[in-house]
Parts: C-alpha cells; structure tokens; sequence
C-alpha cells in the first residue's frame, strides 16, 4: 500500500489543487491529499507531512509526525509557530529557485547601476541629458546572506563584471567574492558596498539588523535591494536615508506586512522601487522533484533531510 502524505497548507483551494496535481504525476510512490481528506487511521500513522505555512493545530491532529516538507525556503513562521513542537522542518532548497533568485538579483543590480530609476524621472520630466556612468568593475556589490540564494547571486554578479563582497555568520569562501562574516564583518562590507543585497533567513539575530547606523555605513548613494524578509530591513530608517538623499534607491520585494496595505507611503516614495514578494517564486514543477526525492529517500531507507536548526533560525 502507498503511503498516505497529507498538503497541510493555508493555500487556497486552487493553488492547493495545482499542487496536488503536479504531486500526483511527480511523486506516484505515495498517495499526497489534504488533511481533510484523511482517516483517522492515516492521520495517526502520519510521520511526514508536506507544509506550505500549516496552521499548528492541524499538525497537532497528526500524534506520530516525525518531520515537515516545506514548500517554502523561508521558514521563520514555521520556526516560530511550531516552537514547543519537536518535528524536523526541513525547507525549500531547490536549485531553480537559487537561479531565480541570482535571475532577480542580477536583474535589479543592473537595474541600479545602469540607474533605470533616474531615466524614469527624467522621462516624466521630458529631460534628455546623460547620467553618470559607472563601470561594473568599478561598482561593489555587497551580499548579506551566502547560503544557497547568496552563493549563485554572487556568481552571477561576478560573471557580469561586478566587483562582490559577501558577508555570512560563519567563515565561507565564494571564488572572486571577498567574504567577511560576523558583526565586525557586516560593517566593513556595509563601508563598501554601492549596491547592498540583502539574502538574509529572519532569525533573531537578523531581524531589525539594517538599522539607522547601520544604513549610514554604506557609501553616499548606495541602492539597497532586499529579497529576503521585511522585517530584517527598519523602513522607517531606510525612508529617512532616501529622503535625506544619503541612499539613492531601495528596491524592496518583502515587507514586515504584506500585501503591503495600500495605504503605505513606500508605495508613493518616488526612490523606491515595489515588487509583490516575486523575486524567486517556488516553481511546483521543480520543487515537486525535491520533495519527490526526500520522500523516497525517507521512504527507502528512513533517512531525514538535513533539517533547520530551531535555535540558530534557519
Ligand atoms: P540559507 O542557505 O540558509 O543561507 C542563509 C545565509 O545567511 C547563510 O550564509 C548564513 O550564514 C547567513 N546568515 C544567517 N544568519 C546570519 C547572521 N546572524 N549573520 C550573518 N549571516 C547570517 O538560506 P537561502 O536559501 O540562501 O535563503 C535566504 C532567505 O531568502 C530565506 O530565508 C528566505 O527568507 C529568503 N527568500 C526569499 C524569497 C523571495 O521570493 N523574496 C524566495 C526564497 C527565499 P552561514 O553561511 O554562516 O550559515
């Protein structure tokens, strides 16, 4: 008999269906439906569930799980929502998702340095004059966060000609990609960095880490670009620095609430750049293989994925 995996998910039904769609031509080895539809049999021999931001009470029907899924790659809600529940949450980590990701950070990158954002302007101003032109060689991108979406960004930017600078909580090493790590590290890459990119988990130790001081670190008319999370970035900081014209333009794919309420003056900032949490969307066709392949691992031979560590965050 086909194991049963429930889809515990706060997804709506249509997107919960394309899900189950792709699971059922993807992962034939097990038998994926919603939690709805399960005995009570099922639910009290599940060990493994696929999640896409469970509510904790419907895990809690599930008395044996021993691990999650997650579709997603971040997994602070998770993390935190599920505190005092001792499952292995396993998230995300498919490489198409990393080359969207380096796909979006490339495209923004060039996007500030060929200064897009000006031309705009001066377009709606019906002005025609040249802007400064600057060289990626000449041009440091800084990247905060070289796990898995960092590590290909900064390739990427390096392949385009940029100079990149990373910085990550432990020592790692990126070829052509100057590295720095713990706090000492965040503020000399923050002194260099034109353009900032933020790839950071939320953990507890990043959140609120783009603070006043911090953003005044980088160098005069520094682009920020954040495609993590928005809490890590203080919004109120960052608008005083566009506004004071210390930074040029922010480009901000993640809010602290979205959708962003249409009543936010980030909207109407005219050096901020809006985009609905797009910036490296999870692809069925392709995170479905993942998770088909940890399924069967576990299936065959018992074995877990490597799991997020609760008390680091990510
Ligand atoms: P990852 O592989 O876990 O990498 C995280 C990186 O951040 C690592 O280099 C880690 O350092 C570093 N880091 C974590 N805490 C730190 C701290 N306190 N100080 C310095 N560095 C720290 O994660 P990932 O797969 O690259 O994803 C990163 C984040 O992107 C996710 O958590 C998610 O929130 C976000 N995301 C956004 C979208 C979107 O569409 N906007 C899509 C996918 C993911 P070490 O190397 O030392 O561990």
């Amino acid at each position: 008999m086909r194991p049963v995996v429930p889809l515990v998910s706060r997804m709506s039904a249509a997107e919960q269906a394309e899900w189950l769609a792709v699971f059922r031509e993807r992962i034939p080895e097990c038998e994926v439906k919603p939690l709805n539809d399960m005995t009570t049999l099922e639910r009290s021999a599940t060990k493994v569930a696929i999640v896409a931001n469970p509510e904790p009470s419907d895990l809690r029907q599930l008395p044996a799980l021993v691990w999650v899924q997650s579709l997603w790659a971040g997994v602070e809600r998770l993390v935190s929502e599920l505190d005092g529940m001792p499952l292995s949450i396993v998230r995300m980590t498919d490489p198409q998702l990393a080359e969207t990701m380096a796909e979006a950070v490339l495209t923004f990158t060039l996007y500030l340095h060929r200064d897009v954002p000006g031309y705009r302007k001066q377009q709606a101003q019906r002005i025609w004059a040249e802007r400064a032109h600057c060289l990626p060689q000449d041009r440091t991108v800084g990247i905060l966060g070289l796990g898995n979406l960092g590590t290909l960004a900064a390739r990427r930017l390096r392949a385009n000609g940029f100079k990149v600078a990373g910085w990550s909580r432990t020592p790692q090493t990126v070829d052509g990609v100057e590295c720095y790590f713990g706090p000492d590290g965040l503020d000399a890459v923050l002194s260099i960095a034109d353009i900032l990119v933020v790839l950071l988990p939320l953990t507890n130790e990043t959140r609120g880490l783009l603070d006043a001081r911090r953003l005044s670190l980088l160098p005069k008319q520094a682009g920020l670009i954040n495609f993590a999370r928005g809490a890590i970035v203080d919004v109120s900081a960052l608008t005083q620095a566009l506004d004071d014209g210390k930074l040029s333009h922010a480009v901000l794919d993640v809010f602290a609430r979205e959708p962003l309420p249409a009543d936010d003056p980030l909207w109407g900032h005219p050096n901020v750049t809006i985009l609905p949490h797009v910036s490296a969307p999870t692809t069925p066709s392709t995170a479905s293989l993942i998770v088909a392949e940890n399924l069967s691992r576990y299936f065959a031979t018992g074995e877990i994925p490597a799991a997020v560590d609760r008390q680091r965050g990510y």
